[in-house]
C-alpha cells in the first residue's frame, strides 16, 4: 500500500500567522482513498530547508506533496528546490508561459514580467494546471516516487488536488478503500454521547468511530475500511443509520450538514417562517439563518434589541419585567419572542438574552447565563443555560442552541 509525506512551505506557517490547513486537508483527502500520511514537514522559504525536507519526505513515503512557494516573488523557492532535489535544471515551458499570459489577458492586463518565472519548471517534470490562479503546480516522477508541488492558497490548492492529484494517485490504486462519514449531534456533551455508544468506539473496530467537539457540536467520524468503495461505503452507511437510531434527536445531520442548513430545510419543507429578537448575540442567529441561500423563503424579520430601551420601544417588553426580573430573565426573553412572533406574523420566533461577558456577571447572574425562547403563536418554550468559555463562544453556543431548539420544535410539529 502506498503512503505519503507532506511538505508545507512558507515563513508564515512558522511565525504563527497562518495555520497549516493545507496539510490537514491533504491528510483527510488521502486517507479517504486509503493512503495514510506518515509525516508532515513544515519549512520556511529557504531553499536548503526545502530540499532537506524533500529528502526526508522521500525517505518516509512514496508520494510527496508540497504546498506553497510557487508564487512569482523572491520568497517563492519551491521550483528551484524541486530542481535541486531532482538534480536537474529549471527550464521555461513556453506553453505554460502562454497560459499565464492568457490568465492576465482575460482580465485585460499585461502580464508583469515577474510572473514569467512561474513558467519555469524542472527539466523532465510536468506542469499541473491551475484554473484559479497563475501558479501552476509541478508533477515529477523519480524512481518509484511521485512528487506533486501545489500552490499555498488553500482555494487553489484544494481545486488542483481534487482535479489533478487525487485522480492520478487513485489510478495507481491502493489495496484498501477508506470512507469517512460524519454524524453530527447537538444537545448533549461528548461523554453523554460516548456513554450511549457503549463499546462502539472500541479502537479495533471497523468502522472506527472517533468523536470531536466544536462549539457544542459533537461530530462522530465513522472511518470505514473495505476492499472497494462500495463495501467501505455500505459499512459506513450501516453505522450512520445505527448511530441515528441510538442517538435519536441528538443527531441533527450527517457529513457536512450544518444546523442552520438543517433548520432551513425543515422550515422550507413545512412552509414555516421565523423571526428573531436578539440581545447578547447581536444578530448572530439572523446571520446564521441568512447565510443559507434561499433563506428569504422562511426568514422575515430580525430585531437586535441590545439596550433595555430597544427591548421596550421596539418589542413592547413591559418596563416592569425589566425592573422586576432584569433584562436577562426568563420573563423578558419570552416577552421578546412572543412580541417578535406577533409583530412579524411568523410561525416561529426565537429570542435570546444573556450575559456574554467578560464583565457584567454577578453571583445570581454569572457570565454565560443565557435565556433562549422559541415560540409559536400558541406555545412558548424558554430555557436557561450557563455556557462556558469566553464571549465569542458564549455567543456562538447561544445562537446554535437557539437553532437547535427551533429544529426540535419543527420536528415535534411535523411528528
Ligand atoms: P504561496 O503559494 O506560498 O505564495 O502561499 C500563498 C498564501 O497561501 C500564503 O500567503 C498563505 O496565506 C496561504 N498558505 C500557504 N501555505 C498554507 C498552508 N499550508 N495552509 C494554509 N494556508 C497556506
Ligand atoms: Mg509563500
Amino acid at each position: 500500500m502506498s503512503n505519503a509525506s507532506i511538505v508545507t512551505i512558507g515563513n508564515e506557517l512558522l511565525n504563527g500567522h497562518t495555520t497549516d490547513t493545507n496539510a490537514a486537508y491533504i491528510c483527510q483527502q488521502l486517507l479517504s482513498v486509503g493512503i495514510p500520511v506518515v509525516s508532515v514537514y513544515t519549512v520556511g522559504d529557504d531553499i536548503s530547508q526545502i530540499v532537506r525536507a524533500l529528502k526526508r519526505a522521500a525517505e518516509d513515503a512514496d508520494i510527496i506533496i508540497t504546498t506553497g512557494g510557487l508564487g512569482p516573488t523572491d520568497d517563492d523557492l519551491t521550483r528551484r528546490a524541486f530542481a535541486e532535489f531532482l538534480g536537474v535544471e529549471l527550464k521555461t515551458d513556453s506553453q505554460l508561459l502562454e497560459t499565464i499570459r492568457q490568465f492576465f489577458a482575460k482580465r485585460g492586463l499585461p502580464m508583469p514580467e515577474r510572473n514569467a518565472i512561474q513558467a519555469h519548471i524542472p527539466d523532465g517534470a510536468e506542469p499541473i494546471e491551475n484554473p484559479l490562479g497563475t501558479a501552476p503546480g509541478i508533477y515529477a516522477k523519480v524512481q518509484n516516487k511521485v512528487l506533486f508541488a501545489l500552490p499555498g492558497v488553500p482555494f487553489e490548492m484544494n481545486q488542483m488536488f481534487e482535479a489533478s492529484v487525487l485522480p492520478h494517485i487513485q489510478k495507481q490504486g491502493g489495496d484498501k478503500y477508506v470512507i469517512i462519514r460524519k454524524v453530527r449531534c447537538f444537545g448533549a456533551g461528548e461523554s453523554v454521547i460516548a456513554e450511549k455508544l457503549g463499546n462502539l468506539m472500541a479502537r479495533e473496530r471497523n468502522p472506527l468511530i472517533n468523536s470531536t467537539v466544536n462549539s457544542g457540536i459533537i461530530t462522530l467520524h465513522v472511518v470505514s475500511a473495505g476492499p472497494n468503495k462500495e463495501q467501505a461505503g455500505d459499512l459506513a452507511q450501516k453505522d450512520v443509520e445505527y448511530l441515528h437510531s441510538l442517538l435519536g434527536d441528538l443527531v441533527f445531520g450527517v457529513d457536512d450538514q450544518t444546523l442552520p442548513e438543517v433548520v432551513g430545510q425543515l422550515l422550507t419543507a413545512q412552509k414555516k417562517t421565523v423571526a428573531t429578537a436578539e440581545s447578547c448575540t447581536g444578530g448572530l442567529v439572523a446571520k446564521l439563518l441568512t447565510d443559507i441561500p434561499g433563506s428569504s423563503a422562511y426568514f422575515t424579520h430580525g430585531w437586535i434589541t441590545y439596550s433595555n430601551k430597544a427591548k421596550v420601544e421596539q418589542l413592547g417588553v413591559p418596563q416592569q419585567f425589566i425592573d422586576q426580573y432584569g433584562a436577562v430573565s426568563k420573563q423578558v426573553c419570552s416577552a421578546m419572542a412572543k412580541s417578535a412572533q406577533q409583530k412579524a406574523q411568523t410561525d416561529f420566533a426565537i429570542a435570546i438574552t444573556g450575559i456574554a461577558g467578560p464583565a457584567g456577571g454577578s453571583d445570581q447572574k454569572p457570565v454565560g447565563l443565557v435565556f433562549i425562547s422559541v415560540c409559536d403563536s400558541k406555545n412558548c418554550r424558554t430555557e436557561r443555560f450557563i455556557f462556558p468559555q469566553d464571549r465569542v463562544m458564549i455567543r456562538l453556543r447561544s445562537a446554535l442552541t437557539a437553532l437547535n431548539m427551533l429544529r426540535l420544535a419543527l420536528k415535534s410539529d411535523a411528528g
